[in-house]
């Protein structure tokens, strides 16, 4: 039995600390933190199981380790933002407690997505007997798990992967982010980057679009190509992998509101001045827009999330889809929340029971590939996500 403490009340945090309350067989205590204190209460008040809150600004490595003493958890959870990773895993080592996000670190002042920063915390975990798996949400996270299925399971050989996210769901507002806007934002508007015969190519924002039909009566959307940093770790820890790329479907209107944000400079992530202050555009759009916890109760519809594999099995060319659907809809009625904060808390779940649980930990800092796939998803489908494998199918190439 052991304790965890969650970081970060967004709709993630939500999602997580409904998830943990469920799994109390293995989780023996739960402690929710944030810089807003009062959002931890308002979590805690709908959930039937008693849960801690505490206020902790998660930039500040005394503040975190302090807290970190005081509730002596066997893990933390970090769901806060991507700008705390490295203070966050710093508090991890000087208290000896084990570590697990959901998103690469980013500096805050530059939208680089890349995992260098953690990986270089590989032999401090180690020494320490502390391990931290990075990116356990839905992707990255179970898209990592889905391609290291399909290397373990249905293809002798991975050649090319195309992830590909749908979000088949409507809120009814003009313009609105599932999750964090002003992370949302800097990931949409990044420069592309996809995988292609050893080296990453680069294209516009978005500037690739194809179309492609959803199971399951989703039918056909608009996909955009896009970076994504599962990609990064996939092609390392599966170098077989000639070819990857990351789609995300977006609507025409999210597009058209996007562009005129960007061409009025409403997304730019550098300070301005403003009546003698300074202020971060993106940051200050980000305090205008819905906070995407409002959405869950607006939100209709399904996401659909998941991997095409291609490659070699007994010597012949073979493809496999890899995906889940997961309904906004019943997500809310099961954890007041929309399936976007659910696909992304319920990994995270999952991913802290295999390591408290011991069936995935080492020593070290790890990625999700790197782990037996069948012993994430067993957990991962009675948990609310379950799997659908469609093994031999033939879809296009994007
Ligand atoms: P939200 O903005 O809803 O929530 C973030 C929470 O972190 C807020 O409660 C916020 O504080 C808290 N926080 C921010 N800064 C600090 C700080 N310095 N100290 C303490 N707490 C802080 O975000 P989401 O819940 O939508 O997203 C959470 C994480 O999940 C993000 O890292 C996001 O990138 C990731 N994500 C991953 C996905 C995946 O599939 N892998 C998909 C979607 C999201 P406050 O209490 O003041 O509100």
């Amino acid at each position: 039995m052991s304790k965890v403490l969650i970081i970060g009340a967004g709709g993630v945090g939500g999602v997580v600390t409904h998830k943990c309350a469920q799994a109390t067989d293995i989780i023996s205590g739960i402690t929710l933190a944030s810089r807003t204190k009062s959002k931890c209460d308002a979590i805690a008040a709908q959930i039937d199981y008693p849960i801690q809150t505490a206020q902790v600004n998660a930039d500040n490595v005394p503040e975190l380790v302090a807290l970190i003493g005081q509730v002596k958890p066997k893990l933390v959870i970090n769901v806060a933002l991507p700008y705390q990773d490295l203070t966050i895993m710093d508090a991890c080592l000087e208290t000896g407690v084990d570590y697990l996000d959901t998103a690469n670190y980013e500096p805050p002042d530059t939208a680089k997505f890349e995992y260098s920063w953690q990986w270089a915390y590989q032999e401090r975990f180690k020494a320490a007997g502390l391990m931290a798996l990075l990116g356990s949400g839905f992707d990255p996270g179970v898209t990592n798990v889905y391609t290291a299925l399909a290397a373990k399971k249905y293809l002798d050989e991975v050649l090319e992967i195309d992830i590909i996210d749908a979000n088949a769901g409507s809120h009814g507002q003009p313009f609105a982010t599932n999750f964090n806007p002003e992370i949302n934002i800097r990931e949409v508007t990044a420069t592309c980057r996809h995988w292609e015969n050893n080296q990453w190519i680069e294209s516009g924002a978005l500037a690739t679009k194809r179309s492609f039909d959803f199971p399951e009566g989703i039918g056909p959307m608009n996909i955009y190509r896009m970076y994504h940093e599962e990609m990064e770790s996939l092609v390392k820890h599966i170098p077989s992998i000639k070819k990857a790329q990351f789609w995300m479907t977006f609507s025409d209107n999210y597009l058209k509101h996007l562009e005129v944000l960007q061409n009025v400079g409403m997304t730019r992530i550098d300070e301005v001045e403003y009546n003698g202050q300074k202020i971060v555009p993106l940051q200050f759009l980000k305090s205008v827009l819905p906070d995407p916890g409002s959405l869950g109760p607006l939100t209709k519809g399904k996401t659909c999330i998941g991997v095409i594999a291609r490659g070699i099995k007994d010597g012949q060319r073979k493809q496999v889809y890899i995906y889940n659907i997961c309904d906004h809809e019943e997500c809310y009625k099961e954890v007041k929340s929309q399936a976007i904060s659910y696909t992304t808390g319920v990994p995270a779940v999952v991913g802290a029971l295999m390591m408290l649980t011991g069936k995935w930990h080492r020593p070290g800092v790890y990625n999700m590939e790197q782990f037996d796939p069948e012993l994430f998803l067993e957990v991962l489908d009675p948990m609310g996500l379950p799997t659908v494998v469609v093994d031999g199918g033939e879809w296009p190439e994007l």
